[in-house]
């Protein structure tokens, strides 16, 4: 058997905020392992949609220390592009990332945390937990799910609009996802979108920086949330099928049913593929053994550390463990609290 390996911090996860978070643990002065499940970096930007465009220009989708280079020819960057820049990031500062290691427990051993992996086990005395969401996709229990007789799957699976060239495709879900995706599919498709409100464009001279910019007024002096602006960025190819008049949303549906949804009024439209853009669930798994969480089943935080064990920090969730924190520009804040933390804790 392997002998454990140890370090002061382990960082498991080696996406842009496990690797944020590897920027400000080199730069304490602190030893520590990333360790990722994935075959190669990049994280989930690997599996996004082949038209995905960022909502912020480059230099805006940025982690801390480097800037992201702008994509030729395109203000809004594509996932590939994120995914050379994370390669990119991990290399310049020699990130002792580990790959393909994938932490299946974490275990409490009163003066240090264990992780056993699927290659060997490693002991930190303590731990940023930066697993993202999409191992996690949540499709919701709509009545007739299991009645319907075509092809549904999750944002998660979706990658181009080719797949349905031809056929009739409901997208369930708004947002910038649901938006993008809608849009995408309207070129090959017969597309009818469906959202629980009406979607509301941001103004189009407006995207992500704005979104950044609230978050962090919300930091600053708890000032308004970025619902005061509108849900989704109007990047230029969803802005091209909105003006074409072919972004209409049209309100839930009461089930569905082998055929396709039924509306309350009766109507039913036939289709051929559903695609549900409803979100995902944080990835914490291997947590679980711990007993972190609340009530409500989310681990209670303060700021990025678990309010149970300070030994524990959450990156990159969502706004519960920071504002903006699972964007690429906003991790470094929650990542830089997090590791300075960490370094008092360990003091
Ligand atoms: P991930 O990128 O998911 O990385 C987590 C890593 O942890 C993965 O490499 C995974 O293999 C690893 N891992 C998971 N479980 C384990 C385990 N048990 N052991 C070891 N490793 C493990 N943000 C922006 O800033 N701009 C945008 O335009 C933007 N667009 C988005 C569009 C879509 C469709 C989505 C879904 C998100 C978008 N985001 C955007 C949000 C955000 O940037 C991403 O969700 C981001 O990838 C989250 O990064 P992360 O490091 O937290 O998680």
């Amino acid at each position: 058997m392997s002998a454990v390996r140890r370090v002061q911090v382990l960082v498991v996860g080696g996406g842009q905020a496990g690797l944020a978070a590897g920027y400000y643990l080199r730069r304490a002065g602190l030893d520590f392992a990333i360790l990722d499940a994935a075959e190669a970096p990049g994280g989930s930007w690997q599996h996004y949609w082949d038209t995905l465009r960022l909502f912020s220009p480059a230099p805006y989708s940025s982690l801390p220390g480097r800037l992201m280079p702008r994509q030729s020819g395109h203000e809004y960057p594509d996932a590939d592009h994120v995914v050379d820049y994370l390669a990119t990031y991990e290399k310049h500062y020699v990130l002792p990332v580990h790959r393909p290691v994938r932490v299946e427990a974490v275990e409490d051993v009163g003066q240090g945390l264990v992780a056993r992996t699927d290659s060997g086990m490693w002991r930190a005395r303590a731990l940023i937990f930066a697993t993202g969401t999409w191992a996690r996709p949540f499709l919701p229990a709509v009545p007739g799910r299991g009645d319907f007789a075509g092809c549904q799957l999750h944002t998660a699976q979706y990658r181009s609009a080719a797949d349905f060239a031809g056929q009739r495709v409901v997208v369930v879900g708004g947002g910038n996802s649901g938006a993008q995706i809608a849009a995408d599919l309207t070129a090959r498709a017969e597309v009818r979108w469906v959202t629980q409100r009406p979607p509301r464009y941001l103004p189009d001279d407006i995207d992500g920086r704005a979104l950044f910019d609230l978050a962090t007024l919300r930091v600053r002096a708890d000032g308004p949330g970025i619902a005061a602006l509108g849900d989704i960025v109007a990047v230029p190819p969803v802005r091209v099928a909105r003006d074409a008049g072919l972004l209409s949303a049209h309100p839930m549906f009461q089930r569905l049913t082998a055929s396709g949804p039924l509306w309350p009024d009766g109507t039913v439209w036939p289709c051929d593929a559903v695609i549900w853009r409803t979100g995902f669930r944080p990835a914490l798994g291997p947590l679980k053994a711990l007993g972190l969480r609340g009530p409500g089943g989310r681990i209670p935080t303060v700021g990025t550390r678990a309010a149970r064990d300070p030994r524990i920090h959450l990156l990159g969730y969502g706004d519960w463990t920071g504002p903006a924190s699972a964007t690429l520009i906003g991790v470094g804040r929650t990542a830089r609290t997090a590791v300075k933390e960490i370094q008092d804790l360990l003091r």
